[in-house]
């Protein structure tokens, strides 16, 4: 087997050595009276990362995914009505866990490659009179098609139709990568996961709640006993958790809070955008074409790229690995042999993107898709070299 230190999957992304370090630790005693002088700062740096005065974040020892199930059982009834859209593999699943949950889904079929139909959303707030919707759902950043939508404009869809329905996100590829802002948007839950933006491991799903959505929680009448945001918010208070809690990972969690708040949020997604915007300019180099359909979807945190007919991605990703360790996202679904994907989120920088794209082209070539030898190197070094950045160098500690 490879040992891959080329890790170019959208999560679980690199671990600085720094966070890393911070978990390795002895086990401690999750009682202890010094506790809280650690919780209690980091719940409220963690607010700083979601950009929220009144928002409340909750850490449930989960994935992400445990973190969509937190936010529909603890703020919905069996039978209330959601609307989603539905573009990608991981919006999809959004859907399904809705569905399973005895939710009533309004599902909008987008094209994969495009984004939360901002229009349809706004005539369907408009048409629903009765405000049945209980909640509208915004996969911010779909991760298997690299795909970013507006949440500000469903935002504006809302309050354009007076609709009084709550606002939930998926953030997990996208919060503390792309910007993200719960306050401003009137966003009322925002899921976000440890292993992508937050350079962990799995293992935590991260939630951020407004006072409108924790109301509601008061008389949501699904099942929930795990994800009760209840029995967090008393043992929270305290700086505790109601059950064992993942410490070492929320000591990892310290650190990266510290790692974004110290180069600064602005910085960060302006990194994130900078490093993107090199792939992109590989991709157009080698004449592939992203799965985003169009500019205003791409994007910062992952690139979908499609191959020409006749190619299997799914081989070249098994001859990426083997022939040059690296892993590379695959395509997921409907997208499934035909598109490939690369990270570029969490712990990464330029050189860390130059060399996904160095050997995806070398992988490419093998395979016989017909791209330039160096053409995307080439084309994104040019971009890295020229391209205007008020942040600087970032030097980071990935894949060491
Ligand atoms: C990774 C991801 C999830 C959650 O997946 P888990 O494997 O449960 O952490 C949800 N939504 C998006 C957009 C994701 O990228």
């Amino acid at each position: 087997m490879a040992t891959t230190s080329g890790l170019f999957i959208p999560g679980p992304t690199n671990v600085p050595e720094r966070v890393r370090s911070a978990i390795d630790i002895p086990m401690e005693d999750q009682r202890a009276p010094d506790l809280p002088a650690f919780t209690l700062p980091l719940f409220r740096d963690l607010k700083r990362i979601f950009q929220t005065r009144d928002g409340q974040v909750f850490l449930f020892p989960s994935s992400g995914t445990g973190g969509w199930e937190a936010a529909m059982t603890n703020t919905l009834s069996p039978g209330d009505k959601v609307l989603a859209a539905r573009f990608g593999q991981f919006s999809h699943l959004w859907v399904d866990l809705c569905q399973r949950q005895g939710l009533d889904v309004e599902v909008v079929d987008v094209d994969w490659g495009e984004g939360v139909p901002l229009d349809v959303f706004a005539e369907k707030l408009e048409a629903d009179r009765g405000h049945e919707i209980k909640a509208v759902l915004v996969c911010q950043n779909e991760t298997a098609t690299g795909v970013t939508s507006d949440v500000a404009g469903v935002r504006q869809a809302l309050d354009a139709s007076g609709h009084p329905a709550l606002l939930f996100v998926d953030g997990v590829s996208s919060i503390a990568s792309i910007d993200f802002r719960m306050d401003d948007w009137g966003v009322d839950v925002a899921v976000s996961g440890s292993q992508k933006g937050f350079m962990l491991p799995a293992g935590l799903a991260i939630l951020c709640v407004s006072p409108k959505a924790l109301a509601a929680a008061e008389t949501a009448r699904s099942h929930r006993c795990y994800f009760d945001f209840a029995d967090m918010i008393k043992t929270n208070a305290e700086g505790y958790f109601p059950y064992t809690p993942p410490l070492s990972l929320i000591r990892g969690l310290r650190v990266s809070v510290d790692m974004l708040l110290e180069e600064g949020l602005e910085n960060v997604f302006a990194r994130h955008n900078h490093v993107a915007e090199g792939v992109r300019r590989a991709v157009r180099a080698w004449g592939l074409e992203l799965c985003a359909k169009e500019p205003k979807w791409h994007s910062d945190t992952v690139s979908a790229i499609c191959l020409p007919d006749g190619y299997d991605s799914g081989e070249l990703l098994r001859h990426a690995y083997y022939r040059y360790g690296i892993s590379l996202g695959a395509g997921l679904s409907k997208v499934a042999g035909r598109v490939f994907r690369i990270g570029h989120l969490g712990d990464f920088n330029e050189i860390l993107a130059l060399s996904a794209i160095a050997g995806s082209e070398m992988a490419l070539r093998d395979l016989g898709v017909p791209v330039e030898a160096g053409s995307g190197v080439a084309a994104a070094q040019e971009h890295y070299r020229l391209a205007k950045r008020e942040a600087g160098v970032t030097r980071l500690a990935a894949a060491g």
